[in-house]
């Protein structure tokens, strides 16, 4: 009885899943078939607190552990398609938040890292990655604001978490050729979602993808602490 119950529960999840892709992503111009093809197997709902999960495949953030959010499905999808990512590429992600995004991203590409400043998300998106099988993702606890040199350079770094400015070792921990996509604002509020590409050692093109409302970046190269919040 109850795995009749599990059953229809999944299949119903499944079915709003695929109406996400559908009505809030397709329909909205995200035509890049691999996002969408990995925003629609993600299981979102394996992402929110349990009492959240009717709620998992609705057109907005939601409220995780440590007064953060998981992104908007279509954030995600936006901002993933403005890596242009390629199957063998590697991507850096800031702000692991509940992991969601980083799902998504390693459906796409191969090795994706991820950095996250509070603890107890950082440990228990590890553990929920590596119950889902999603064995191409490190996690690591630790300021973003700095990236993760041992691992650089990256062909794609994604920053879930609005800057006052673009952090500089992320733009130097990109790949020449690589992008950087990442909501930039001079205040806590809004911000522009940028993407960053290097063209060479010593060059970079930017351009704006339009606004965007993130938790701030709390950091040596973000906002500092008393600006955003506690860690
Ligand atoms: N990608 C996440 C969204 C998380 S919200 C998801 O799909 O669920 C942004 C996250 O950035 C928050 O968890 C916040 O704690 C984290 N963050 C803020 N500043 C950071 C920093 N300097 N380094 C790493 N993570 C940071």
């Amino acid at each position: 009885m109850t795995t009749d119950i599990d059953k229809l529960a999944r299949d119903e999840l499944k079915k709003l899943r695929q109406q996400m892709v559908q009505y809030q992503l397709a329909a909205r111009g995200l035509t890049d078939e691999r996002v969408l093809d990995a925003l629609a197997a993600v299981p979102r709902e394996a992402f929110v607190p349990d009492e959240l999960i009717p709620y998992a495949y609705q057109d907005r953030p939601l409220p995780i552990e440590a007064n953060q959010t998981i992104s908007q499905p279509y954030i995600v999808g936006l901002m993933t398609a403005a890596l242009e990512l390629q199957a063998d590429d590697r991507v850096l992600e800031i702000g692991t938040g509940s992991g969601y995004a980083a799902a998504v991203l390693a459906e796409i590409c191969a090795e994706v890292y991820t950095v996250e400043r509070h603890r107890e998300l950082a440990e228990s998106a590890r553990e929920r990655l590596a119950a889902l099988g999603y064995d191409n993702v490190h996690v690591k606890h630790g300021d973003g604001t700095l990236g993760w040199p041992e691992h650089a350079p990256y062909d794609g770094i994604i920053v879930a978490a609005g800057a006052p400015e673009i952090p500089r070792p992320l733009t130097e921990q990109l790949a020449i050729g690589g992008r950087l996509v990442i909501p930039v604002g001079p205040t806590l509020e809004t911000q522009k979602l940028l993407r960053v590409r290097r063209t060479g050692e010593n060059s970079f093109e930017q351009d704006n993808l339009g606004a965007v409302r993130f938790v701030p970046l709390i950091g040596e190269a973000g906002w500092r602490e008393k600006e955003g919040d506690a860690q």
